[in-house]
């Protein structure tokens, strides 16, 4: 068998091994963590007196799904007396990481005082609604110390370890508050000597907006054509001339024709421009 063979039988040999050993690896850190990961019992302080009992409990609710929802703490106490005391309670099944403050009642305080307490030992067990359970032992005296030394109340816990909530987001919806612009329309402007936008039209007539008065004159004939609108302008302007009716606006016969101008500005005022007027002479 030559060398180079023998090269190659060794590092194939090694390389399948090295596999193998990751693949145990591997195995043996899940199976750690489905059995030890996360999971965590702490005693904190309960603000329920001296029959009140608060724990937190995480555990990996991802693999083992039930909801946690009942302890039982038993003290054995072989030396002292009483010998057994079994305190259990039930409340709202937990789903996830949670901390809770429950008063046990009198069971619970005839543990705590029961002769010997320091040489028992203290279980403690959660159970799940799968029938799963989780047990904690220790020495009922390091049970105790550590209910002495315990700060974090449950409400505490839960705000700082305790699931997240999701944000909730608010949707606004979006609006424009900046009007279209009004439609153009060809609404007929009211050219009358009160109109400021006329004013300049008009200042001759007044006299008084300054400027040189344009001079009067007599008119020979003055009348109404088809299409008055009844709008009232020339009757307002000049009622010694003109007379609206319910239908349209006439001439009056003793009208005096002496004021060309104002003649003229009642027939500028007119919407429709159905007023007509020749000049004498
Ligand atoms: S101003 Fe013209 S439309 Fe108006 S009432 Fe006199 S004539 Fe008729």
């Amino acid at each position: 068998m030559n060398t180079s063979l023998i090269a190659f039988a060794v590092a194939s040999l090694l390389t399948i091994g090295l596999i193998v050993h990751l693949g145990i690896l591997s195995l043996l850190i899940g199976a750690f963590y489905f059995l030890f990961g996360k999971k965590k019992f702490e005693i904190l302080n309960s603000g329920l007196g001296p029959t009140g009992f608060a724990f937190a409990f995480s555990w990996n609710a991802a693999r083992e799904p039930g909801k946690i929802k009942r302890i039982q703490i038993r003290l054995f106490n072989p030396f002292g007396k009483p010998t057994q005391v079994e305190v259990t309670r039930d409340f709202d099944p937990k789903s996830d990481d949670f901390a809770i403050d429950l008063d046990l009642g009198p069971a619970y305080a005839t543990l705590l005082s029961a002769e010997g307490f320091d040489q028992a030992r203290v279980e403690i067990t959660l159970f799940s609604t799968d029938g799963v359970s989780h047990h904690k032992e220790m020495k009922a005296f390091d049970f105790k110390s550590k209910l002495e030394d315990a700060k974090m109340s449950a409400e505490k816990w839960m705000e700082e370890y305790g699931p997240k909530k999701d944000k909730v987001y608010y949707h606004t919806v979006s609006r424009s508050f900046i009007a279209d612009p009004l439609p153009q329309t060809a609404a007929k402007k009211l050219k009358i000597a009160s109109n400021p936008e006329f004013a300049g039209d008009f200042a001759a007539a007044g006299g008084a907006g300054g400027g040189a008065a344009a001079a009067n004159f007599t008119v020979a004939k003055v009348w109404i054509e088809p299409g008055c609108i009844v709008c009232n302008a020339c009757e307002d302007i000049y009622p010694e001339v003109f007379e609206v009716t319910s239908d349209s606006c006439i001439i009056r016969p003793d009208a005096p024709l002496n004021d060309g101008l104002k003649i003229t500005e009642a027939a500028e005022a007119c919407p429709v421009e159905v007023i007509k007027f020749n000049k004498a002479g």
